[in-house]
């Protein structure tokens, strides 16, 4: 039984964010069992129970907005507290949740209403699985030397894909990709343009699933002549970069959520663990070296939230563009997140390392948040680059 899920004390929330705790509270007992021993099946089936668990609790109309009425948008204060929540109690849940918000949110943000509002919806309800493509084999950190070439089809006016797309999440499952392409002729970012692509269309194939450190659906998808109808283009032609930089600065901070809620389960796991293993006649909480190490968790993810929070903050309410705050949420968040799990790794000892334990997960589950959605590198290189030009 752990303590009820509580909405941080600090000015960046308000009542409404009080319903989120409340439905994250009422999702956590009623998964209390698939939280305790995972949901049934293998990963496949566990990511569609999660699915239509967090569709079943309300929770995915965080991340994925309705179409139908006005214009749509996503509180990030509710996303990053949901991914906290689900980083803490089941890391494969938080990532069912963010990909489908990272899936549909260029269809709503830019896409054609009369095409996207369908999917869009059918990915809140937990009806389709939405993927996002933009990584290829040749280098994932570059997006502006992307290679897919997507050539106008002279036959049904729509375009031609050709090429290859590397470590895409719910590779195999989804049911469509937004994938990015070079429509263009002239190299760089402005050559890129993003399509809906339903993933039954023929020319796209799962050429290989990657296994990766923790629990992950990924593939590798191939396009070989692969027709795309009229009407799939997701913003203007050009706009490719623009369309993948939207959804990033959507959800770049959130990671930085996900992984405090999983460097804070590792930080509570160690605190029950320190005050009952014996070690030298005494409990392991009693040595000062011990203390040290927990301050050194606990006050760099306190860190780490205040920023999460403050991104999410000055989108919301500032309406502001949140490139800078977000690169140092994700940044901060992933680094002080998995730094925690390794010391809750060493104080574990043995038992930190051994398969089946909260921590040892955690291990294997946060590592790869500092590779994806800009690796550490990536959002130093943000952080600088926008700094300098401030101050130029
Ligand atoms: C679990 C997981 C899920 C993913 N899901 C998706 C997805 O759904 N869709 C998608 O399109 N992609 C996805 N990716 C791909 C991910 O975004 C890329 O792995 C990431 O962008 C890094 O690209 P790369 O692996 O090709 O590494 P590279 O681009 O080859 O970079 C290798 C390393 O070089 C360093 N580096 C990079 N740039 C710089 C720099 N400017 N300065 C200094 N060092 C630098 C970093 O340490 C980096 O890790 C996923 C990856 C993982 C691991």
């Amino acid at each position: 039984m752990t303590a009820p899920w509580t909405l941080p004390d600090t000015p960046f929330f308000d009542d409404a964010h009080r319903a989120v705790v409340d439905a994250l509270n009422a999702w956590i007992a009623s998964e209390a069992q698939a939280l305790q021993h995972g949901p049934p099946g293998g990963l496949e089936a566990q990511c569609a129970y999660w699915l239509q668990s967090l569709a079943r609790a309300a929770l995915l109309r965080h991340a994925v907005p309705d179409m139908r009425q006005g214009t749509p948008a996503v509180d990030l204060r509710s996303i990053c507290l949901v991914r906290e929540c689900l980083g803490y109690h089941a890391p494969l849940a938080d990532f069912v949740f963010s990909m489908q918000g990272i899936g549909a949110a260029a269809l709503w943000q830019r896409g054609d209403p009369a095409v996207c509002q369908p999917y869009v919806q059918a990915c809140q309800e937990g009806r389709k699985v939405a993927a996002f493509a933009l990584t290829e084999p040749e280098g994932g950190s570059d997006v502006a030397a992307t290679r897919t070439q997507a050539t106008p089809d002279a036959q049904g006016g729509g375009y031609v894909l050709q090429g290859a797309k590397s470590y895409i999440s719910n590779g195999g499952i989804a049911d469509f990709y937004v994938v990015v392409a070079r429509t263009g002729l002239q190299p760089g970012a402005g050559g890129l343009s993003a399509l809906l692509v339903d993933a039954a269309t023929p020319g796209l194939a799962i050429h290989r699933r990657i296994d990766i450190v923790a629990p992950h659906p990924l593939a590798e998808i191939r396009f070989d002549q692969c027709r795309v109808p009229a009407g799939r283009l997701i913003g203007a032609p050009g706009e490719g970069f623009k369309v993948a930089m939207g959804v990033l600065d959507i959800f770049r901070s959130s990671v930085g959520a996900a992984a405090v809620g999983m460097g804070r389960r590792a930080l509570d796991e160690t605190l029950a663990r320190m005050s009952t293993r014996q070690l030298y006649g005494q409990p392991m909480s009693a040595m000062d070296t011990v203390r040290h190490k927990i301050a050194d968790m606990a006050t760099p993810l306190e860190a780490a939230r205040l920023l999460v929070h403050r991104a999410a903050w000055l989108r919301d309410v500032r309406g502001q563009r949140i490139s800078t705050e977000a690169a140092m949420a994700k940044l901060q968040g992933s680094e002080a997140g998995f730094a925690a799990v390794d010391a809750a790794v060493q104080l574990w000892g043995g038992m930190g390392i051994t398969s089946g334990t909260v921590v040892e997960r955690l291990y294997r589950e946060i590592r790869p948040m500092r590779i994806y959605e800009g690796a550490t590198e990536v959002q130093k290189s943000i952080i600088g680059r926008q700094l300098l030009r401030g101050a130029a």
